[in-house]
């Protein structure tokens, strides 16, 4: 018999060719590709033993039954970037599938159903907009975003109800928690950790929170060959200077990530002197706290560095998202399936939005990444090994048994501490 991660390998060779364009992979939420992608993976989850249904914002959702009235969630999501890879997302639906299909093979029912959902928009690529499918499902809908438009002026509802759903019904189409015991997603690391810690797999202790921040100098233009270096007011010197700080000071704050990835200096002339200078900021931290004293570091340097330099200076905070913690007792059943397992515990932040992010709001979340090549992601390169496959599945597999084997005093406690 095949062995169960050559399976899961298959799997996401096979839907890695359900394409809008041939050649690549792009799978945008509600294309032809994405009801493709749903049909055969609903298939194989009613092989695997499961009864599927479809949401308004077209989540495809399978349902192992259990023998006790609790629900546990396993999920990620099926829609791509352009010019994906084969993983993101993908691998976590597959990896959640062979684990039931492992129970369904041996006929076993656990004291709890188990909900697989497949995520119908997690990249937001045809409307610019994340998490449309897991927000919806978690009852955070914003109807707002019912009159975005793709490309082709195609709205959002449009777009719903194409796909088979009520775009008018979206906002009550949450799934509520009343019998939820919590969320567990796998994942693709999409970073370097674990293969330089030569580990297979992860858990995840937090989504990172995120600032976002426009930041500007302004300073004097004038001529290139004319005004002497002393007293310049080089707008884009300042900023040059500010990058480095960036970079030093999140080197020198553990766990923090900080990128300026877009600058521009205006008049933008080879000749004349930068004037202005404008870039992004980017913050990111698994602690709130330590990435709200990093912003406001860096917002005294920028008016040091700026006031040093005779350039004025902008601050504009642009949108901050708090991080996310996953549920210490769901990860820590999680690690000791690892341990289980034989592998290395190793807990780690995340520092990519995931569709748990949204779900924390339903009930409490756990993750576990699988190493990747090189952290590649977003990209056809990506990669992923057949044997962290296995170990992820084995894993998983455990990790249900260790919930099983708690979930009946759980349940109790929970029904006796609720109003
Ligand atoms: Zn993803």
């Amino acid at each position: 018999m095949k062995d169960t991660a050559t399976t899961v390998m298959e799997r996401c060779e096979l839907l890695g060719n359900i394409s809008e364009e041939p050649g690549i992979l792009v799978r945008p939420y509600g294309s032809q590709a994405m009801r493709e992608a749903n049909n055969i993976v609903s298939g194989w989850m009613r092989a695997a033993g499961m009864t599927t249904r479809q949401d308004e914002i077209g989540n495809l959702i399978g349902r192992y039954e259990g023998s006790g009235d609790r629900t546990l969630i396993l999920g990620s999501h099926l829609d791509t970037v352009r010019d994906a890879g084969k993983y993101d997302g993908i691998l976590g639906v597959m990896v959640a599938l062979a684990c039931i299909q492992q129970l369904h093979n041996r006929g076993e029912q656990l004291p709890f159903s188990i909900e697989l959902v497949a995520f119908a928009d997690e990249e937001g690529l045809r409307f610019g907009t994340t998490f449309l499918g897991s927000s919806a499902y978690a009852g955070a809908f914003d109807k707002s975003r019912l009159a975005l438009e793709d490309q082709n002026g195609v709205t959002l509802s449009q777009a719903v109800r194409t796909f088979g759903g009520d775009p008018d019904a979206l906002e009550g189409d949450g799934r509520g928690n009343g019998d939820l015991l919590g969320y567990c997603e796998v994942h693709m690391e999409q970073g370097p950790v674990l293969e330089q810690r030569d580990l297979p797999l992860g858990v995840v202790s937090a989504i990172n929170g995120q600032s976002r921040v426009r930041v500007g100098f302004v300073g004097k233009a004038g001529h290139a060959g004319t005004v002497p270096m002393e007293g310049r007011q080089d707008a884009l010197c300042a900023a040059a200077e500010f990058v480095l700080e960036v970079e030093s000071a999140a080197r020198a704050e553990p766990g923090a990530v900080a990128t300026v990835g877009e600058i521009s200096a205006l008049p933008g002339a080879v000749n004349v002197i930068p004037g202005e200078a404008r870039h992004s900021l980017d913050l990111r931290h698994p602690d709130d706290a330590a990435r709200e004293r990093l912003r406001d570091h860096l917002e005294r340097r920028a008016a040091e560095i700026a006031a040093s330099r005779g350039c004025e200076h902008e601050w504009q905070l642009r949108q901050e998202t708090p991080a996310v913690p996953t549920d210490s007792d769901l990860s820590e059943l999680l690690g000791r399936a690892v341990e289980e397992s034989g592998a290395t515990v190793r807990r780690l932040p995340s520092g990519a939005g995931h569709d748990a992010a949204q779900i924390s709001a339903l009930t409490p979340v756990a993750m576990l990444f699988v190493r990747c090549k090189e952290g590649i992601s977003h990209n056809p390169a990506e990669s992923v090994r057949s044997e962290d496959v296995g170990v992820a599945i084995d894993v998983m597999s455990r990790f249900l048994t260790l919930l099983a084997q708690g979930a009946g005093s759980h349940s109790e406690t929970s029904q006796e501490a609720s109003p």
